[in-house]
């Protein structure tokens, strides 16, 4: 038999409660800075490291200006532009510094950031001017990495310890935690565990969303530069292979932090039903706790993967056509009305986000 309730025991679901949790209780210690204001995001970092959930830490009021721009992400050659463009008509070449790539790019990038309503440009002659529409605000102030292992068995430890290494080391986030479920053991067994003491760690029911502190990070020097690890010595005997690791300077750490930034405000935490078949007759949308949303497939009964729910499902089935038809708009069914419902959700937790740019 199917059961009726979305299965908070599977890695997916803890993660998304955890998104959840850090929603509504950021910061874990409940001293809440009217200073600051925050938004969750997951499933992203660098190429080498993805982290589960991300918090970025906001100036309410620079927040507030981001959404000028629209509520797309800004990639690093509109960033280029957006940050230098200055208030009066200049020279485009005038006014920003050397890109590091060929000008013709930046040209076409101008046209974009134009067309996209980011960005003032007319041409003088055969010049190009621009002149910014607003200034690109300083919005995001920290970025906090949570790494989320409901379960904690001897090999998910081994590589929970490596990979907090690596961002310690390396220290793109200010702050890095693990999550994992409470036990309401005497002594939480992840405290047990030989990990990097810079790293906090944060027991989660995911259940009733009630979370205790084990152990509280050590802010990371996220503004110097970093220590990439990229070997590590095959066993830890004299005579074995060395590490290898790489400096990352600290400007290329802070393009890295405002991609990822932007990225996090793009999409949220809730953009899962992006990669997942919302248009197969048995996604659904249910509500675990409050007014959370998590996806359930009605075929297993479980909460789904977005690798478990894809085109290649042995389960999956369309939407049947004759649900268009009663009261759902032509254009969708019910698949589209929950991509419409989270999204909705992500925008309330972006300010002014109705107002900006690209609308
Ligand atoms: S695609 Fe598969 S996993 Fe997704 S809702 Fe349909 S049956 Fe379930």
């Amino acid at each position: 038999m199917v059961p009726d309730t979305v299965d908070a025991d599977s890695e997916f679901a803890f993660e998304l409660r955890t998104c959840r949790w850090a929603e509504r209780e950021w910061p874990p210690d409940g001293d809440s800075d009217a200073d600051t204001t925050h938004i969750v995001a997951r499933q992203l970092g660098t190429k080498r490291r993805r982290w589960d959930t991300i918090v970025l830490e906001c100036d309410p009021g620079a927040l507030a200006q981001r959404a000028n721009f629209g509520p797309k992400r800004l990639e690093s050659d509109h960033l280029h532009i957006v940050r230098n463009a200055p208030a009066e008509w200049t020279y485009y070449r005038d006014a920003l510094p050397h890109p590091g790539y060929p000008w013709r790019y930046v040209r076409e990038a101008i046209h974009e950031a134009d067309d996209r309503g980011i960005l003032e440009a007319r041409k003088q002659g055969n010049r190009i001017e621009i002149r910014r529409k607003w200034p690109y605000p300083d919005w995001c102030e920290r970025i906090v990495a949570i790494e989320n292992k409901p379960d904690l068995d001897a090999s998910a430890a081994r590589a929970l310890g490596s990979q907090l290494e690596y961002d310690v080391a390396v220290a793109l986030a200010d702050e890095v935690w693990v999550a994992t479920r409470q036990t309401g053991e005497r002594v939480e067994p992840v405290l047990l565990e030989d990990l990097p003491v810079e790293a906090g760690v944060l027991a989660l029911d995911p259940d009733t969303l009630e979370a205790d502190v084990g152990w509280y990070p050590r802010s990371l020097a996220a503004d110097e530069s970093g220590t990439r690890i990229l070997e590590r010595p095959d066993d830890g005997t004299r005579g074995s292979s060395a590490a290898r690791f790489e400096y990352v300077d600290p400007q290329q750490k802070a393009d890295k932090r405002l991609a990822i930034a932007e990225r996090a405000y793009e999409r949220g935490w809730r953009s899962f039903v992006d990669t997942m078949r919302p248009d197969c007759r048995y996604f659904e949308l249910q509500a675990a706790e409050g007014a959370q949303l998590l996806p359930r497939c009605g075929a297993t009964g479980d909460c789904q993967t977005a690798a478990q729910c894809s085109g290649s499902c042995p389960d999956f089935q369309p939407e049947p056509p004759i649900w268009r038809t009663k009261g759902w708009p032509l254009e969708g069914g019910p698949g589209k009305r929950l991509k419409a419902l989270l999204a909705d959700r992500r925008r309330r937790q972006r300010p002014r986000t109705d107002t900006g740019a690209g609308q």
